[in-house]
């Protein structure tokens, strides 16, 4: 699916990058993933796309553009999301904090309490 202009992979439902899995009002962002170099709504759908190995980013790769904000169309960078306190800085969309809970399926974490 296209949303705001970028190819989206997985089960995604609406334009806004909601998928099958995450679909809250707060649901808005696709992530991508440094393995697929796509765009993904979530790491289930990721998963379900039979990615065989799957890989998050390393920490050097923090300035790439890895984060679509599905309000505005919006690419952030790693750091910028981690952070962007949950949300847009273009839009102001809020994003789902929950995502943070589990950023470590994405990005590899820094040992020195970042964020
Ligand atoms: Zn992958
Ligand atoms: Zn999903
Ligand atoms: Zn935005």
């Amino acid at each position: 699916m296209i949303c705001k202009g970028h190819e989206v992979a997985g089960s995604v439902i609406d334009h806004e990058t909601r998928c099958a899995h995450y679909h809250s009002v707060l649901d808005i962002i696709a992530i991508k993933f440094y393995c697929c170099n796509s765009y993904f709504p979530c790491f289930q759908c990721h998963e379900e796309s039979g990615c065989g190995s799957p890989k998050v980013w390393p920490l050097e790769r923090f300035d790439d553009k890895a984060i679509l904000c599905g309000s505005c169309g919006h690419e952030l960078t790693i750091s910028e999301y981690l952070t962007s306190d949950y949300k847009c800085p273009a839009c102001n969309a809020k994003f789902n904090p929950g995502c943070g809970l589990h950023k470590e399926l994405y990005f590899e974490v820094s040992h020195a309490g970042r964020m």
